[in-house]
């Protein structure tokens, strides 16, 4: 099928993808699968946090009015009557005039109203030997003999309440969160080991030329690596999806529909590199514009499954997209030069992956910056996108390598792509640019 020569515009494209996606359905995941994904429940919390007093000092456990006068040159000697380790199930009571040695995390034994830091002490002396600590049981009846306390607490000072992180009844994290670490150490904290997210969306990544080399393997003439299989799989990921790269495939009609459809199983996205232009050998083009029935019903009264277009963009000026095979899946059809690849990644792949992903952003954060030297040409009626350096203290983006579509050494040095829209034809050196920002 053909919409003859409708050039589409950036945004008409990147609309006209995003449209047809939806979230994936959500997944109960263990808590490290659940990391980057975005949380569709509300997690309460069932046991306060922390679940019970305790010592936030390794020192003694006493009762204020116990040292309430002490000073360094008076001490209050207390007696000693046992350690409480963090673990500790059994406790024992504290009365006047006496203390527990306790650590940091162990549960403030009854009676004890404080904690004074073992600084604050002469650290225990006298009756024999220190008592032998384990992890899960305090010794009520091992005396250690004395303790002199130099200064005097207040009430609960170096005590944890129960419930003064969080109460029972709380909401630990909202619905629509982004699971980070953070996130996830309160989620095992409240006991939780798993939870209901949209899981990451599984992108195949597939390129296509008979050019293709692996990389590590020798270059006969002619040929050159495979790079793009390598940068939208580590893309797809960097961009939250669960990514397969697909080894490249040839320049073969059949060879590539096969290997689609023996992939389809696996994909919530399919992307392709390289094979959309209008040259011969277009293979991607060739391969997907006559599917028909092989790859099922679109049955949205589309007359192609994979619509190639020509963008008002530049790099990626030819792009594909469609929805193939029984589930529909989503299949972006990316140009074969590196820069373009990467650049048509970040513009269209990457949006539809966070989509899948019900991810609250979307888009690549945009800044406007001072354009340090002059882009001298840029075609007319093409949104262009060059490669920058941001330097966000300044506030200004230097252009990094030139235009063009082969140039991956500028690429990997650039943290950004200036815009310069579609009727701009040059921008002069100390002129504001939009940036999209890749990092
Ligand atoms: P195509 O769109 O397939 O004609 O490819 C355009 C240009 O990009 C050609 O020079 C290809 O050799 C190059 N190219 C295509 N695919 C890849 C790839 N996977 N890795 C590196 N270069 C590629
Ligand atoms: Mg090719």
């Amino acid at each position: 099928m053909s919409h003859g020569d409708r050039v589409w515009s950036v945004s008409e494209h990147l609309e006209s993808i995003l449209t047809q996606l939806r979230p994936l359905e959500p997944i109960e995941l263990q808590l490290l699968d659940a990391q980057g994904c975005v949380l569709v429940e509300d997690v309460t919390v069932p046991v306060a946090l922390p679940p019970f007093p305790n010592s936030s000092m390794d020192g003694y456990a006493i009762r204020v009015a116990d040292i309430h006068a002490a000073t360094a040159e008076h001490p209050a000697v207390l007696e000693v009557i046992g350690d409480v380790a963090a673990g500790a199930g059994e406790l024992p009571t504290v009365r006047p005039g006496q203390a527990a040695r306790i650590m940091t995390g162990a549960p403030v034994p009854p009676g004890a109203e404080a904690v004074v830091p073992v600084e604050w002490t002469d650290g225990g002396t006298g009756g024999g030997p220190a008592v032998t600590m384990t992890a899960h049981s305090a010794d009520p009846t091992g005396a250690a003999g004395e303790v002199r306390v130099h200064r005097p607490a207040e009430h609960g000072q170096f005590v944890r309440d129960r419930g003064s992180d969080v109460a029972a009844g709380e909401l630990a994290l909202t619905a629509g969160t982004v699971l980070g670490p953070p996130q996830i150490g309160l989620l095992a904290a409240i006991g939780r080991g798993s939870v209901k997210v949209r899981p990451r969306p599984r992108v195949v990544v597939l390129s296509t030329g008979s050019e293709l080399v692996q990389p590590g393997e020798p270059l006969e003439p002619g040929r050159i690596h495979d790079s793009n299989s390598f940068a939208l799989t580590a893309a797809a990921r960097a961009a939250g999806a669960i990514a397969y790269r697909v080894g490249a495939v040839s320049d073969e009609v059949e060879t590539l529909r096969a290997t689609i459809e023996d992939q389809l199983i696996r994909a919530d996205i399919v992307v392709t590199s390289g094979g959309v232009s209008v040259g011969a050998y277009d293979v991607v083009k060739e391969a997907l514009s006559s599917l028909g029935d092989s790859f099922g019903e679109l049955g949205d009264g589309a007359s192609g499954f994979v619509e190639f277009r020509k963008l008002a963009m530049q790099p990626g000026k030819p792009q594909g997209f469609g929805r193939i095979g029984p589930e529909r899946t989503p299949l972006l059809a990316l140009p074969g030069n590196p820069v373009s690849a990467y650049v048509s990644f970040e513009l269209f792949v990457r949006p539809a992956i966070r989509t899948l992903m019900g991810a609250p952003s979307v888009h690549r954060e945009v800044v406007r910056a001072v354009c340090v030297a002059s882009i001298d040409s840029s075609p007319e009626g093409r949104r262009q996108f060059l490669r920058g350096h941001y330097d966000h203290r300044t506030g200004t983006v230097t252009p990094v390598g030139g235009a063009g579509s082969h140039l991956v050494r500028a690429l990997a040095q650039a943290d950004c792509l200036i815009v310069v829209p579609e009727a701009v034809t040059a921008v002069p050196a100390g002129q504001d640019v939009d940036v999209v920002l890749l990092d």
